[in-house]
């Protein structure tokens, strides 16, 4: 039926004449009317202002427009898309919610971008089996209001609200994945719009099991992917038993060393943490002000605990130990969930927070993730490096999982300042590759980290990864110039 349909629009709208290769800047009026005959006029837009907002994120990266924005309002529509631009040559950008980091969304090649936040419906929900399949366009934050009262929910939670099937292509994490692990461990399945419009689900269609030795791991190639090798139109995800009691706290050290020797301490004593993030003094700093905190200005974590009672009260005494033992100092419990909120949607915020110490500035975040026991010297290098470098920069991260960010404060007009940060970045990307670790624990490749990807996998991984991207997309059409 796809196919037919996708025949009968090539023979409404001739191919020829319709766009150069490689759009950049022009798609023909044919092209236009060929996509609007597909989703509907109102579901097509190439007035500048609409297109200036897709062609960023919430990065630094330079904004580069696509030339024209879609809307698809289902499965059938996105099959047909990708065929139309396929077949005419045209790039293709999927778009989520805009809230990465790694400059994902841009149009370096101009081309279509497919907005694919009208279809946000939640497909499937299977409690007993703990999963549910969701459509591109459902954020994380709307999941979990609609599991509220089933007694389950979904851990992920990327600090801003971001699609689960956008969360899906960077391979997100965020406070949660100590204990719960990445987006990585908690997909079991996805359907995914082939560059060419074939429709594909990566694990089987309509299976959601647990476990699978069934041939290789396709729904694992598409984790991570960054758009470039499909469009993600329903993502199966494993669900969780909503903790019985939580119970979060904050506790500053005299150093960044003493923080970090306390999260290795907390895992080897396999307290089972369900987040443990730390903040440096500057952030720390920030946070107070933007949130109205009233924390120590110094070295901090911030822990949650999941579980019974009893069990928490265990694991909170062991905690309270580690950490005093390690100089720490002013523990404060939030128990209630007023207060435990208060916390964590400050930690969410603490991109906005430093974004504050410069107002005007633009955010760029460092990304590197390194084996637990590389932690403490590469915190303390950067420190000082941070210090050196006389930019303006928080650290903050997933200490738990030995990832952590620089977020550095650039003014985009300031090439000179653009140069330092690039620089600066780079350095800490080669000095987590030569701890053993990854120059991205979560927010991707993206534009700014190829080099740093060729350096991290070596000259085979970067060769099989294109001989894949090629058997899939041999046009080099999905999200070009992106992650290779
Ligand atoms: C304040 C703030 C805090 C953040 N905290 C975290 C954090 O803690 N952890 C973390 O991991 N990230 C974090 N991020 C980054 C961001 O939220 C994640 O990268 C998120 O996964 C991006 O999802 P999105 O829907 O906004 O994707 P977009 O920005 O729209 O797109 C990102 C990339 O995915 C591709 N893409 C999007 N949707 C699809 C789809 N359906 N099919 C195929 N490709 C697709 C795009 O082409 C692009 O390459 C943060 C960002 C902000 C602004």
């Amino acid at each position: 039926m796809a196919s037919l349909l996708r025949g009968a629009i090539w023979r409404l709208f001739p191919r020829k004449g319709y766009c150069s290769w490689g759009t950049q800047g022009k798609l023909s009026q044919g092209f236009v009317e060929a996509l609007k005959a597909l989703v509907g006029s109102p579901h097509v837009s190439t007035a500048a202002a609409v297109r200036e907002q897709h062609g960023h994120d919430e990065s630094m990266h330079r904004c580069q427009p696509p030339d024209a924005v879609v809307w698809p309002q289902n499965v059938e529509q996105v099959s047909q898309l990708a065929a139309l631009c396929y077949g005419h040559g045209v790039p293709i950008i999927p778009f989520g919610t805009g809230t990465g980091v790694e400059g994902g969304v841009c149009a370096v090649q101009g081309g279509v971008c497919i907005n694919l936040t009208h279809m946000d419906r939640i497909l499937e929900l299977n409690p007993d089996d703990f999963s549910a399949v969701v459509e591109p366009g459902v954020t994380h934050k709307a999941l979990n209001a609609h599991l509220r009262d089933s007694g389950l929910w979904f851990p992920v939670d990327p600090g801003a609200d971001a699609s689960l099937c956008g969360m899906v292509a960077t391979g997100a994490s965020g406070t949660n994945a100590v204990r719960y692990g990445t987006m990585r461990d908690n997909v079991l399945n996805l359907e995914v719009v082939l560059p060419d419009g074939r429709l594909l689900h990566t694990a089987g269609p309509g299976r959601y099991f647990r476990k699978s030795a069934a041939g290789y791991n396709l729904t694992g190639l598409f984790v991570g992917s960054e758009g470039t090798l499909g469009l993600i139109t329903a993502a199966t995800l494993r669900l969780h038993p909503a903790p019985e009691a939580m119970v979060a706290a904050t506790c500053a050290f005299p150093s960044i060393q003493a923080a970090v020797d306390s999260t290795i301490h907390i895992l080897q004593a396999a307290v089972p943490v369900a987040r443990i993030e730390f903040l440096d003094d500057v952030m720390m700093d920030a946070c107070n002000r933007y949130s109205k905190l009233n924390c120590c200005v110094a070295p901090t974590l911030f822990l949650e605990f999941h579980g019974s009672e009893q069990a928490l009260a265990e694991q909170v005494q062991r905690t309270e130990e580690i950490t005093q033992h390690n100089g720490a100092s002013h523990f404060s419990w939030a128990k209630n969930a007023e207060e435990r909120s208060r916390l964590w949607v400050a930690r969410h915020n603490a991109w906005y927070a430093a974004l504050s110490l410069r107002p005007g500035c633009k955010g760029y975040s460092t990304d590197v993730c390194v084996p637990i026991s590389r932690l403490p010297e590469i915190l303390v290098q950067t420190k000082e490096d941070l210090k050196a470098s006389g930019l303006t920069g928080t650290i903050t991260g997933h200490v738990g999982d030995g990832n952590f960010h620089c977020i550095l404060l650039v003014d985009p007009e300031d090439p000179e300042e653009l140069l330092r940060v690039k620089a600066f970045a780079e350095q800490l990307g080669r000095r987590a590759l030569a701890l053993h670790g990854t120059c991205t624990g979560e927010h991707g490749i993206g534009l700014g980290k190829r080099q740093l990807l060729q350096e991290e996998v070596g000259a085979v991984g970067m060769e099989t990864m294109r001989q894949l991207k090629a058997m899939l997309d041999p046009r080099g059409l999905m999200n070009p110039g992106k992650v290779l």
